[in-house]
């Protein structure tokens, strides 16, 4: 087992307790462990950060930009080892994780240009000989809390526009996989990230809570994870001037009009659904179909779903790797169960595995529920597996509803040959991410990326959008008349 050490102010620091990170293919052992902090530890973070602060909102942007390519490049020379750690702790497969890996370098690369650009703009002035422009700085101490379905790009798409706007942080990386924020953290430090800028928070969140969200100094929380967490901490912060982005849940559904190329489909939404082992707050897991063409989409969907190899991440030919820990895959197998017990049929899947080889491990093989009535709580509630439930309706309007019918807004798409259709359907689904002929998942760093209604807040992630959130506006007039 290996021990890590967390950065906090500059220094590889340990603690007396420690939290275990073990691998979901096999429970026997834990793999790795990382320093438990404590609320003390929490507060002497915000005094780095303080300090760190002090010091980056006065580095030079081309500075900060050679620190976050320096850092993009030490995790691509690092990949294959980063890899190994990201999917023995999380559970996807090595080409998942591999791709992980080179998308967080994606995110400091790309935010090292925008840090190049400035963040203003010259207006004019009424006023004679008067120069007035705006201009964006950064906010100071930002928290970043992230989950474990994606635990390293879910802190570089954080932490990469945060940095390169001159904030500090602290992150405080979900208890199952803290190893890739490490990583994370290893490549900043080692690209020369002066002390204090960034300080990892590993430990228990409900432990250290109060010392995270209490800090008089926090300017800015960005979360992603449960809309229960995601909720409370939101209400905790209420009524003080702590900006909050949130990135909650979803129930992605992909729609299959009756003229679409059926092949085409099946595959995308098996892809959709079963990726990460259906853990990915894009995936889809409602899949609405026109009914001339539903039993034909079903037959080819259950082709794809038995053409999946399930089996540890790390294994030659996985297709599809464990679910992250045996809560999660208990959670997932009492879901399927309530929705059987509510009326829905199973066409695959639906339990663990009978291969005795997996039994370790935390796997579920991946499902396709049938004739999901409204009904069913699985049609409304979010799943994080591989799960997918399938609807048939006679409309392209009765999919709309179904699809809006959501307490959700994340991510939608739609199979079609239609011109009109495809972009009625954009204009018409209450998602922030709209796909066409295409997966719910996949979004690139420079798109702009956040869901609407209970899945996330105003604020959007990645692009140019994202700075919106890590800075704020400042207008200068001056006069420079007698
Ligand atoms: P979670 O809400 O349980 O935990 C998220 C993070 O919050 C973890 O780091 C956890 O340790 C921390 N945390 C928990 N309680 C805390 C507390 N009281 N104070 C401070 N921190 C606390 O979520 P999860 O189970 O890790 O992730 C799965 C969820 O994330 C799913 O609901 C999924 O939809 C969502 N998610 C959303 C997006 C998106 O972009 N919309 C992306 C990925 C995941």
């Amino acid at each position: 087992m290996r021990t890590l050490e967390t950065l906090s102010g500059g220094e590889w620091v340990t603690t007396g307790e420690w939290i275990d990170v073990h691998d979901p293919a096999d429970l026997r052992a834990p793999v790795a462990r990382v320093p438990a902090l404590s609320a003390a530890d929490v507060t002497r973070a915000y005094d780095h950060a303080e300090r760190g602060f002090t010091t980056w909102r006065r580095t030079s942007p081309f500075e900060r930009a050679r620190i976050m390519t320096d850092a993009a490049r030490l995790l691509r020379e690092r990949v294959a080892r980063i890899a190994e750690d990201l999917a023995g702790e999380m559970g996807k497969t090595r080409a998942e994780a591999t791709g992980e890996t080179v998308k967080a370098a994606d995110f400091l690369e790309y935010y090292a240009g925008v840090a190049r650009q400035g963040y203003g703009t010259l207006v004019h002035d009424a006023r004679p000989d008067t120069r007035t422009s705006h201009q964006r700085e950064p906010l100071g101490i930002v928290l970043a809390v992230t989950p474990w379905n994606d635990p390293l790009i879910t802190p570089a798409r954080k932490l990469a526009p945060c940095l390169a706007a001159g904030n500090a942080a602290l992150l405080k990386p979900a208890t199952d996989t803290p190893q890739a924020a490490l990583h994370l953290a290893r490549a900043l430090h080692d690209a020369g990230l002066p002390p204090g800028v960034l300080n990892v928070v590993t430990g228990r969140g409900a432990q250290i809570s109060e010392a995270l969200l209490s800090d008089p100094r926090l300017v800015a929380l960005t979360f992603t994870g449960s809309n229960e967490v995601g909720e409370d901490l939101r209400a905790r912060l209420a009524g003080r001037n702590v900006r909050f982005q949130g990135e909650l849940g979803g129930k992605n559904a992909t729609v299959v009009l009756a003229d679409a190329d059926l092949t085409a489909a099946a595959r995308a939404v098996a892809v959709a659904g079963f990726a990460q082992a259906g853990q990915r707050c894009t995936a889809t897991s409602r899949v609405v179909v026109e009914r001339p063409v539903y039993e034909e989409f079903t037959r080819l969907l259950l082709a794809e779903t038995a053409a999946l190899r399930i089996g540890p991440g790390l294994a030659e030919g996985t297709t599809m790797g464990p679910l992250v820990s045996a809560r999660q895959r208990d959670g997932v197998l009492r879901a399927v169960e309530r929705a059987v017990e509510q009326g829905a049929t199973v066409l695959a899947g639906g339990d663990r595995p009978a291969d005795e080889a997996l039994g370790h491990g935390c796997y579920v093989d991946p499902t396709v529920l049938g004739d999901v009535s409204d009904e069913v709580d699985i049609w409304h509630e979010e799943v994080f597996g591989p799960v997918l439930a399938l609807r048939a309706v006679d409309s392209f309007e009765e999919a709309v509803r179904v699809v809006n019918d959501s307490d959700f807004g994340l991510a939608a798409a739609v199979f079609t040959r239609d011109l009109g259709a495809a972009h009625r359907f954009a204009e018409e689904a209450e998602c922030g991410q709209i796909a066409v002929n295409t997966t719910t998942s996949g979004w690139d760093v420079h798109h702009p990326f956040g869901g609407f209604r209970d899945s996330g807040s105003p604020f959007k992630e990645q692009g140019e959008e994202a700075l919106r959130f890590y800075t704020r506006v400042k207008t200068v007039a001056v006069h420079f008349g007698a």
